[in-house]
């Protein structure tokens, strides 16, 4: 069956890039993230990868894509925001396969404060916690399910806030439960340059992760730019590519962002938006996917089925 893919693959994915976004390769399994791949199902996902695709660096595809000549079931594997596990698990794992990466990192975590979002999954995560006080108002959490549906619905209620107002509304959060903050997710400096040692190719996603379309222009500028000359001096490499944070086209960036990338000596730019891409589409939106399913022959059918997609 996955050899009849394969060749399903060949036939349907002429010139047609896929680019996989993950974000973490957890060590075992989290259930308040349960859509995250394990380093058990990364494992077999990135032999799958070797077995019957052509993985590609982003470089070798962007090469390929703009000449024509990308062979047959090619693929690039990303990661966004910078995870310490993409060095400690996801890492070996691409070494073992021969599976080239990029890394695109938000760079004001870099230091040991945690995303937003990952704090209020762990504010909701908490075994010894049967009840929250979310803006005065007594929550219980209940299960796994209602723990994590609690923590969406927070994190939906604060995504599309500014910078500043949406960490201060999660810092009341922490203080209302007295709740005490996760050890660092995020790779520092020193780790960031280790993963870059290891060939892994490291990409820039801004220093706040801000949704960048509701920034004024000068703004955007300084946290694309800012993001870029940090990494070059953390890794002493130059840094040619670029992830939008969330990544949807025209609700979380817009022509502004794009030219201020284009314009700030990047190569390319990836996108949240759903899809594969050609030669036509410009390399300063280039479409991803996430490959979610956890059974194998599910997943392959998932990567071809994306052939089908207009690029
Ligand atoms: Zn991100």
């Amino acid at each position: 069956m996955h050899k009849l893919l394969q060749l399903a693959g060949k036939l349907l994915g002429r010139n047609k890039l896929s680019i996989l976004i993950y974000h973490q390769v957890l060590a075992e399994p989290d259930p308040m993230r349960p859509s995250e791949p394990t380093a058990e199902v990364f494992d077999w996902q990135m032999r799958l990868l070797r077995d019957y695709f052509t993985p590609l660096s982003l470089d070798d595809a962007l090469h390929h894509l703009q000449h024509n000549t990308l062979p047959a079931n090619a693929v690039c594997v990303t990661f966004d925001d910078g995870y310490l596990n993409n060095l400690t698990v996801a890492q070996p794992i691409l070494a073992k396969y021969g599976i080239p990466a990029t890394v695109y990192i938000a760079t004001g975590f870099s230091h040991g404060n945690n995303m937003w979002n990952d704090r209020i999954i762990y504010l909701f995560s908490d075994k010894n916690r049967q009840q929250l006080s979310l803006q005065g108002e007594k929550v219980e959490l209940g299960d796994w399910p209602q723990r994590r549906e609690l923590a969406q619905q927070w994190l939906m209620k604060l995504k599309y806030l500014a910078i500043g107002p949406r960490i201060a509304e999660v810092d009341k959060l922490y203080l209302e439960n007295e709740a005490v903050e996760q050890a660092p997710l995020m790779m520092n400096p020193a780790e960031i340059k280790q993963l870059a040692a290891t060939g892994t190719c490291i990409g820039a996603h801004t220093i706040n992760h801000p949704i960048l379309k509701v920034l004024p222009a000068a703004e955007q500028q300084n946290e694309i730019l800012q993001s870029k000359q940090q990494l070059e001096a953390w890794t002493e490499k130059p840094i040619k590519h670029f992830a939008y944070p969330n990544g949807v086209i025209g609700r979380d960036f817009d022509e502004t962002a794009v030219g201020i990338v284009q314009h700030s000596g990047f190569d390319s730019a990836v996108t949240t938006d759903w899809g594969v891409s050609t030669g036509g589409n410009s390399v300063f939106k280039l479409k991803r996917f996430t490959p979610w399913d956890h059974r194998e022959l599910k997943f392959h059918i998932r990567l071809v089925n994306q052939y089908w997609q207009k690029g």
